[in-house]
């Protein structure tokens, strides 16, 4: 298909209606920024034809862009108090997809990405368009950001063997992080949030299936062995 062919506004608002609204997504900051950032301006032009599939899709060095349900699903799941205060964390920046989206809505974002190719590219995509809230490090964010902490919500986009104390450490009271945890098809996505009182609450959210967090506190280099 030729991609100048294709109506992205129109696909992305059939995204937005068919993919997310009719499964529950309500959250009107996260549907507004949805309906929003240009996911084909995330992927190589051969995958731009499919960039409003329900799916994720490749982006290279065995990595991928993260389907658009949840992408929305967990920054639905942050539940942010105030967010246009908010600063937030994200792992694993990939070409920067979820990081453009949450930044429609919040004050700024931290996003760490392992693979500096990766780290590079999402940096001259979120200039393109125009986004200026995101800043891109390169590295483990499996150590979090201590320098701008602690964090309105911490958002994982990889999956880890366990939590990470590191970006537990790193949320504010009240604060939630969201994480993928488990091996290869056995993985759930957490919330973990620090109460007021100092207490930690952990609830399991759904069943999913993420690229591994790769370092410290992931799996080494050969996937899903820690
Ligand atoms: N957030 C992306 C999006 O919006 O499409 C999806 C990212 S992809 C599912 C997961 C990313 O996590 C990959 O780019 C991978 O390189 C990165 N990653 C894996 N381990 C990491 C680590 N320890 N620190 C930072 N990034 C990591």
């Amino acid at each position: 298909m030729a991609t100048q062919a294709i109506d992205f506004k129109r696909a992305r608002a059939a995204m937005v209606r068919n993919q997310l609204k009719r499964r529950g997504i309500s959250d009107p900051h996260v549907l507004a920024a949805m309906a929003e950032v240009p996911r084909e301006s995330f992927v190589s032009i051969e995958y731009q034809h499919l960039a409003y599939k329900d799916s994720p899709l490749p982006i290279g060095y065995g990595q991928t862009i993260s389907q658009p349900y949840i992408v929305a699903y967990m920054l639905e799941a942050l539940a942010l108090e105030n967010p246009a205060d908010a600063i937030v964390l994200e792992v694993g920046t990939g070409l920067g997809y979820q990081a453009a989206v949450l930044s429609r809505f919040v004050r700024h974002v931290y996003t760490v990405e392992r693979i500096p190719e990766l780290a590079a590219q999402a940096r001259q995509n979120l200039l393109a368009l125009g986004y200026t809230n995101i800043t891109v490090s390169q590295g483990d964010g499996g150590y979090g950001w201590r320098k701008y902490a602690p964090f309105d919500g911490i958002v994982v986009a990889a999956a880890a063997p366990e939590v990470p104390p590191p970006l537990v450490d790193q949320l504010k009271p009240g604060a939630s992080l969201v994480i993928p945890v488990g091996s290869t098809g056995h993985q759930k996505l957490l919330r973990i949030t620090l109460l007021p009182t100092g207490d930690i609450m952990t609830e399991t959210l759904a069943p999913v299936a993420f690229v591994p967090l790769i370092g410290e506190h992931g799996y080494a280099e050969t996937p899903l062995r820690k």
